[in-house]
């Protein structure tokens, strides 16, 4: 009777678009208590926009949009350009806001990405950098000036992207994601399920907390690198909770192992989906607490 009752709930998962690996991660579902959320991709919709461009001018930051400026152009174009050659959803986010000001981009040279950090290039001769503050100041660019800048834009939930041309701080921009309506009933219902919501994210505290209080996350975990949100999953184990991961992303794969169950948003690379031992084909959140409800109802009928 174990084989068929699992059958049935893959079958029954799959009608609402939650693909379950075989038994063994059916079974694992049942013991989870703690569901870890990406942000950006998973729990937001993933297509950032700018929303703010100041630039920095004798030392102290303009207080109005400066995306029509002489100056702005230059800033823009370059920092555009250099974006052009990531794929990041922010970097994606900046192209698309320079294009919109009919701006041609130029063509970057020695473009380096650093994950959970940003990006560094040369643009017409130019040394650019964008990215957070320890990008800044691991290339010795201060960030004072417009600190209070940004904190007012994460405090908004927004995302600040520092620029940083030939070493100098030279503007800021604030890129905005919008939260998926569906996260806030899936959040729920995982609270009704007696699970709590962790967010874990490479993006900026504020920021992170900005969005996680509309959506009533328990948990912030954020300004993680990359390699770092292994480390978080396996603290939380040694905690003793079973976790469940939900992430879309490619930076997401190892954490996503590392997890008890790791679920994957079908919108988000192979590589994730191929990590994951849950995929939810619905890109939303709704399929966690549908799929734990699952386990837990199907481990019930065989025992
Ligand atoms: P998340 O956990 O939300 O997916 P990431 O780990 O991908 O975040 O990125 C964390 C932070 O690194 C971003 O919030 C941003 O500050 C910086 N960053 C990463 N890639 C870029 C980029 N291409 N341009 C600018 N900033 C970037
Ligand atoms: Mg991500």
């Amino acid at each position: 009777a174990v084989p068929t009752a699992v059958m049935v709930a893959t079958g029954q998962g799959a009608n609402y678009g939650i693909l379950i690996k075989g038994g063994e991660a059916l079974q694992r579902l049942e013991k989870i208590d703690t569901v870890v959320l990406d942000k950006t991709g998973t729990i937001t919709a993933g297509r950032p926009e700018v929303t703010d461009f100041l630039l920095l001018s004798n030392g102290s930051d303009m207080a109005t949009n400066q995306s029509t400026s002489l100056a702005g152009h230059h800033v823009l174009r370059t920092a555009a350009a250099l974006e052009r050659a990531s794929e990041h959803p922010l970097a994606e986010a900046v192209v698309r806001y320079a294009a919109e000001r009919g701006l041609n981009l130029p063509q970057a040279h020695d473009f380096e990405s650093f994950p959970g950090l940003g990006v560094v290039g040369v643009v017409d001769g130019e040394i650019i950098l964008i990215g957070n503050p320890a990008l800044m100041k691991k290339r010795g660019v201060t960030t004072e000036p417009l600190k209070a800048t940004a904190e007012r834009m994460s405090k908004e939930g927004k995302t600040p992207l520092w620029i940083a041309i030939d070493g100098e701080l030279a503007a800021i921009l604030a890129v905005a994601d919008t939260i998926k309506p569906s996260s806030i009933e899936a959040i729920r219902k995982m609270h009704d399920e007696g699970l709590r919501v962790v967010m874990l994210t490479g993006d900026n505290e504020h920021t992170s907390h900005a969005i996680a209080r509309q959506v009533k996350i328990d948990e912030v975990i954020a300004g993680v690198l990359p390699a770092g949100k292994v480390e978080a999953i396996r603290r939380l184990q040694g905690e003793h909770r079973v976790v469940a991961m939900v992430g879309d992303g490619v930076n997401d794969a190892p954490a996503l192992a590392q997890a008890d169950v790791g679920l994957t948003m079908a919108s988000g690379a192979d590589i994730a989906m191929d990590a994951g031992d849950v995929t939810l084909m619905r890109s939303d959140l709704n399929g966690v607490a549908a799929a734990v409800t699952l386990s837990r109802h199907t481990m019930r009928v065989i025992r």
